[in-house]
């Protein structure tokens, strides 16, 4: 090995199947190259390790270990590794290209506000949840370590897991042999004590300390130091709940850290109300004021011109912008709220009390039972076991359809295969799109619906949008994740899943091995149906376009020992796991004019259950 070669007059082609285009960054393990994977064209970051540390197989090791970490963790908010190998001349490492700049040179603008610095820290930390959700804790974390993909609308990625370790195997540190090199190498301001004493003895915690000081740093603009301000005290107007998460995030004992950086999470989320994690971070209040002031400028400029000839079309173009003013809520927040008409309707399908006890299945579809299913807004058609809405009328744009099952349970899975279609082009459609540009996006959503305002939706558009999550659970939980997954334009099949062992809600989009997580699992904890005010139950939604959903399909996982009626009961009481409903009933989640209601056998809602 030429161990010259690397650092100087490097030849673009030293590693096959790769070409070298630019030095973009050099850390203690090697340099980072800007290259172009040649089989596929595209722009990657290639990884070279230092050819004095290639002869220390502990060094080898640990480049080889990063690999593996990377390999291990597929995450919007993770650098994504391409390929690793090694030729006679180095090792390298292929990972996605991040266009962006680190968090240390976004650090450095003044106009960084403070919600911001909350919404970096919390894709960060949700990246480090995940991560050592999978056994990978990553021990370097820092700000020149946090990358931003302008690319995919400023998102943070966490890169450099050249320290990382694997929770899982003890023996893994001296396998990898962690010296004092190694140790040396991690940066001691960001670095927990326990860290800073003995690496091999740190657990994931470290990388709480660690984020508590990224936190501190992005508040405050400096790290802390020894008894350090609390942060409030050194920056007005910073939230004081921030000092108490710092405080906690920069305990001297593990122990007295928070213990998962969910809880960490669930503490941070509530001072970010609307996480938007694919928000563009470089337009400014200002920058999107005066982008809206142009835009806006251009149509009235082309509206009059246009008023001027047909004077009649003003009277339509009032009624729509009026419209238009109403879109401000989110796709989930718009079909959660829908008040409009509402129908109550049958469908066929098959409730599956057989076998298993642990589970009820409630399926659209072929089968002897007859199912209720409330819709609201637009009507849609149930036939052949499908839910379809058809092409939008203006008066109601949004249509959602609930599946009033009154199944009661510890845990649920709701799936349905979505096939979104953006309105067909008409003349009306193209005057709309000539003075107010295109139209929003057709969407399909998956939601799971508890008392009003309690929500939790998956949609997913006719165009390009990503697959989104979003979740209204009471004041203080609410927000949004998206995922740059590329869905294709036939169907595709959404699943929330709340898995009562992890107390996770999870959204899915794909099938089988395609089955993609969209953000993160949200922690709900044990007490899920509190924040849904109810059982939440299972719907399906329309925006704009027509949708049409199969496969509907409600899986609850019904208390383990089926709990014994904890006292006798002044009147016999319904059976508590299930009923299905056989007649047209009452709109679960409607607060205002119930529909007639037809008197149903059971005589039970979903109400009576909340706890
Ligand atoms: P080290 O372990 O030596 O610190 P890093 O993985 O942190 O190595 O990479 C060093 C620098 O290279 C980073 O600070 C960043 O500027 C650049 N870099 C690293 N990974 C990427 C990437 N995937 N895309 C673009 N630039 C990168
Ligand atoms: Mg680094």
């Amino acid at each position: 090995m030429e161990t010259t070669a690397i650092s100087r007059g490097k030849s673009p082609d030293v590693i096959p199947g790769y070409r070298l285009e630019k030095l973009v960054g050099k850390g203690g393990m090697g340099e980072v190259h800007q290259a172009t994977q040649l089989s596929l064209g595209r722009k990657v970051a290639l990884k070279l390790l230092a050819p004095d540390l290639a002869k220390d197989q502990a060094f080898v090791g640990r480049f080889e270990k990063e690999g593996a970490a990377l390999a291990a963790l597929s995450h919007p908010n993770v650098v994504s590794i391409v390929d690793q190998g090694k030729t006679d001349f180095t090792y390298y490492l292929v990972m996605e290209y991040v266009d962006g700049p680190s968090l240390r040179e976004v650090m450095r603008s003044p106009l960084l506000e403070p919600s911001s610095a909350l919404k970096i820290i919390l894709e960060i930390c949700r990246a480090i949840d995940y991560a050592h959700n999978r056994g990978v804790i990553h021990r370097d974390l820092k700000p020149e370590n946090i990358l931003f993909d302008e690319q995919a609308g400023g998102i943070a990625k966490v890169t450099d897991f050249g320290l990382a370790g694997f929770a899982e195997s003890a023996q893994d540190a001296s396998k990898f042999n962690l010296t004092e090199t190694h140790v040396a190498m991690g940066t001691a301001s960001y670095m927990a004590p326990e860290q800073r004493v003995d690496a091999k003895s740190a657990d994931h915690r470290a990388d709480v300390y660690s984020l508590g000081v990224v936190l501190y740093e992005l508040v405050v603009g400096e790290v802390p130091l020894g008894n350090f301000d609390p942060p409030s005290t050194r920056k007005p107007g910073v939230d004081r709940r921030i000092d108490d998460i710092v405080a906690r995030c920069l305990k001297p004992l593990p122990a007295d850290r928070y213990q998962k950086v969910s809880d960490l999470i669930a503490e941070l989320e509530p001072l970010v109300p609307v996480t938007l994690s694919q928000l563009p971070r470089k337009a400014s209040a200002v920058q999107r004021a005066k982008l809206a002031l142009s835009n806006a400028a251009r149509k009235v400029a082309r509206a009059v011109a246009i008023l001027l000839v047909a004077a009649a079309l003003g009277v339509l173009l009032g009624a729509f912008l009026r419209s238009r003013k109403q879109e401000l809520p989110t796709s989930g927040a718009e079909l959660a709220s829908i008040t409009g008409s509402t129908w109550p309707l049958t469908a066929e399908g098959r409730v599956d009390p057989s076998g298993q006890l642990e589970r009820r299945r409630v399926l659209l579809g072929d089968g002897p039972d007859t199912l209720s299913v409330v819709a609201h807004g637009r009507k849609p058609s149930l036939v052949g076991g499908a839910i379809a809405f058809g092409p939008v009328e203006r008066s109601a744009s949004a249509g959602r359809a609930l599946l009033d099952a009154d199944v009661d349970g510890v845990g649920l899975s709701l799936s349905a295969e979505a096939k979104t279609s953006a309105p067909a082009a008409g003349m009306f459609s193209s005057l709309r799109s000539f003075f107010f540009g295109p139209p929003k996006e057709a969407k399909s959503a998956l939601l799971l619906v508890g008392e009003p305002g309690r929500y939790v939706a998956l949609s997913v558009g006719a165009g390009d949008s990503p697959p989104t999550v979003e979740w209204a659970l009471g004041s203080e939980r609410r927000g949004m994740m998206s995922s740059a997954i590329n869905l294709g334009r036939g169907p595709v099949r959404l699943e929330l899943l709340f898995d009562e062992k992890r107390g996770e809600l999870s959204a899915f989009v794909g099938a089988e091995q395609d089955r993609r997580l969209v953000g993160d699992p949200l922690d709900l904890g044990p007490g899920w149906k509190k924040l849904f005010g109810q059982m939440p139950k299972g719907a399906v939604g329309c925006l704009e376009g027509s949708c049409r959903f199969e496969k509907v399909r409600l899986v609850v996982d019904l208390p383990k020992p089926p709990p014994p009626p904890p006292e006798p009961p002044p009147e016999p009481k319904p059976e508590p796991k299930v009923a299905v409903v056989k007649a047209p009933a009452k709109p679960a989640s409607k607060p205002a004019t119930p529909p007639k209601r037809p008197a149903t056998a059971k005589g039970a809602n979903g109400k009576k259950r909340q706890r």
